[in-house]
C-alpha cells in the first residue's frame, strides 16, 4: 500500500476515536510524513478507541503500534511535533528506535524532547530540527509550513501540509486565545490566507465539539486566582498541569500581589519551568522560592504549585493528602485550589483526594465549584470551529483528536458552517483527500503498545 503522486492520503495510527497517543501519518509519491508521536495513560475501566477496556495491571504507559510505518521506514521522510503534551510527544522515546528519522520541532517542544531523549539515552542519536513559527520546510515530498496558533502550553503549532496532490490543514491542538499570557499568539488572516490558496482537507481537534460557545482566555482567570488566593488564610496549594507556563505566570502574579513566596512541587513542573526558562519563555520577574523551603515560611506565606490535579497515584498533592510530602505538611485552615478538570476517567480518584483533603479541615476550591473562572480549557469550542472553517474553507473536513461523539459533533457543526463534505473514521481508516476523497475502513492493523516506564523497545 504505496501512495502515488496523484494520491494525498491521512492515516491516524492513534488519537482518532479516542483522546489521546496521537500518531498521525500523511502519504503521498511513494513516501510518508509522521505528524505527532504520543501516550496515553489509561486508567483501570476506561474504554479504549478499538473498543477494549483497560485493566488494572496493565503497562501504565500506551502508545500506538507503529508496525504500518516501521516495517517501510525508508518511506518515513521526517515526524514533525506539534506541541509537547504527552499525547503528541510522549512516544518519541519509545518509538523512534523504530522509526529512525529526523523529528522537527518549535524551540520549547524540541527542549521537552530532548529532556527525554536524555532519560533513555538516546540524545546523540536523534537528529532534532527546530523549527520557528512560519517557517517552510521541505520534508520529503512534502512541503510543511509552521503556523503560530494557541494553546494551554506554549509553542503550539499548526501546520500546512503541501504536496503537488493538494493541500491540508493539520490544526494541532488550539483554541482561539486572544490574550494567551505568554507566547505567540494567532492571527485569522493566517488562516483567511490558507483559503486563497485552497485548502483540500482540515484534520482539526475535536476535543470540545459539543461544547458550546467560546473557551475562556488565560488572561482571564487573573482575578479568580487572586480571589480564590486572597480570602485563604492558611497556605495555599494550586494544582495545574505543569505544561501551563502561562498559569505558572499568572500565579507567580498572584504570589506577589498576595504575599506570599511560590514554589514548584513535582517533577514534571520543575521540568517544564526548567524547559521555559531555557527557551526564554520563563518570565524573569517570577521568582520561585526553593522548594525545601516551603516548609519553614509562616502559613501566610506559602503558595505552592502541585502536580497531581488528575489524582494521579505518587504526584505532590497525592503525597500532601496522605501527610508524606517531604517539603511540606497541609494541616486544618490551609487551602487546595483545583486550577485544572478532570479529564474523564479520572473523576473518582479526583473526589476520593478532595475528600481526603476535606477530612483533614483543608478548603478545596474547584474550577466547578469556583465563583470566577480558575482554569480555561485549550480545546476549541463551537464557535472557535466554526470561526477556524469560515477561515480555512476546505474541501474536506476531517475531525480527529476526540471519540466517536465528539468527532460526530464536529462533523454536524462543519456541515453547519457551510463544509459540505467531512470524512469519520478512527485509527487504521484510510482517508483518501486527493484524488478522489473516500474513506477505506480499517485498511491497517492497528494496536497499542504498552511500556513500564523507562524501558526500552530494541534498535532494529
Ligand atoms: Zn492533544
Ligand atoms: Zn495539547
Amino acid at each position: 500500500m504505496t501512495p502515488d503522486q496523484n494520491d494525498l492520503w491521512f492515516l491516524p495510527l492513534g488519537g482518532t476515536g479516542e483522546i489521546g497517543m496521537n500518531l498521525n501519518l500523511y502519504g503521498h509519491d511513494g513516501q510518508w510524513l509522521m505528524v505527532d508521536c504520543g501516550v496515553t495513560f489509561p486508567r483501570p475501566g476506561r474504554v479504549i478507541a478499538d473498543g477494549s477496556v483497560h485493566r488494572a495491571g496493565e503497562p501504565p504507559v500506551q502508545m500506538a503500534d507503529p508496525a504500518f510505518i516501521a516495517d517501510r521506514r525508508e518511506q518515513l521522510a521526517g515526524l514533525v511535533i506539534t506541541h509537547a503534551h504527552e499525547d503528541h510527544i510522549g512516544a518519541v522515546p519509545y518509538l523512534w528506535p523504530l522509526l529512525q528519522c529526523p523529528v522537527y520541532a518549535g524551540r520549547f517542544t524540541a527542549e521537552i524532547l530532548r529532556r527525554k531523549l536524555a532519560e533513555f539515552d538516546l540524545l546523540h542519536r536523534v537528529p532534532i530540527i527546530e523549527v520557528a513559527m512560519g517557517e517552510r520546510r521541505c520534508i520529503g515530498p512534502f512541503e510543511v509550513e509552521w503556523l503560530a496558533l494557541t494553546h494551554s502550553i506554549p509553542d503550539p503549532s499548526a501546520l500546512m501540509i503541501r504536496c503537488p496532490a493538494g493541500n491540508i490543514f493539520h490544526s494541532g491542538d488550539w483554541k482561539l486565545d486572544d490574550d494567551p499570557v505568554v507566547g505567540h499568539g494567532y492571527s485569522p488572516k493566517t488562516f483567511q490566507a490558507l483559503a486563497e490558496e485552497g485548502v483540500d482537507a482540515m484534520v482539526c481537534d475535536s476535543t470540545n465539539a459539543t461544547v458550546s460557545g467560546h473557551s475562556t482566555s488565560e488572561r482571564a482567570l487573573q482575578e479568580g486566582l487572586q480571589a480564590a488566593v486572597a480570602e485563604a488564610e492558611g497556605r495555599v496549594v494550586v494544582t495545574c498541569f505543569g505544561s501551563n507556563i502561562a498559569r505558572l505566570h499568572t500565579l507567580a502574579g498572584v504570589a506577589r500581589q498576595t504575599g506570599r513566596y511560590m514554589g514548584l512541587l513535582g517533577r514534571s513542573l520543575i521540568n517544564m519551568s526548567g524547559a521555559a526558562r531555557a527557551t526564554g519563555v520563563w518570565a524573569d520577574g517570577d521568582r520561585l522560592i526553593n522548594s525545601a523551603h516551603l516548609g519553614y515560611l509562616l502559613r501566610h506565606e506559602v503558595l505552592a504549585v502541585a502536580t497531581g490535579s488528575q489524582a494521579e497515584p505518587r504526584t505532590a498533592l497525592t503525597r500532601l493528602a496522605a501527610g508524606n510530602h517531604p517539603d511540606l505538611e497541609l494541616e486544618a485552615g490551609d487551602r487546595v485550589i483545583f486550577s485544572a478538570r478532570a479529564i474523564p476517567g479520572n473523576e473518582e480518584a479526583i473526589a476520593a483526594l478532595i475528600a481526603k483533603l476535606a477530612g483533614q479541615g483543608v478548603s478545596v476550591v474547584t474550577a466547578e465549584a469556583a465563583n470566577l473562572p480558575i482554569h480555561a480549557s485549550g480545546h476549541p469550542a463551537s464557535e472557535e470551529l466554526e470561526a477556524m472553517y469560515r477561515w480555512v474553507r476546505p474541501t474536506l473536513a476531517i475531525p480527529v483528536h476526540g471519540e466517536a461523539e465528539h468527532l460526530a459533533a464536529h462533523a454536524r457543526l462543519a456541515r453547519d458552517t457551510g463544509i459540505a463534505k467531512s470524512l469519520i473514521g478512527r485509527n487504521g481508516d484510510l482517508f483518501m483527500v486527493r484524488p478522489v476523497p473516500g474513506i477505506r475502513r480499517q485498511l491497517v492493523a492497528t494496536g497499542r503498545l504498552g511500556f513500564q516506564r523507562g524501558e526500552l523497545v530494541p534498535v532494529v
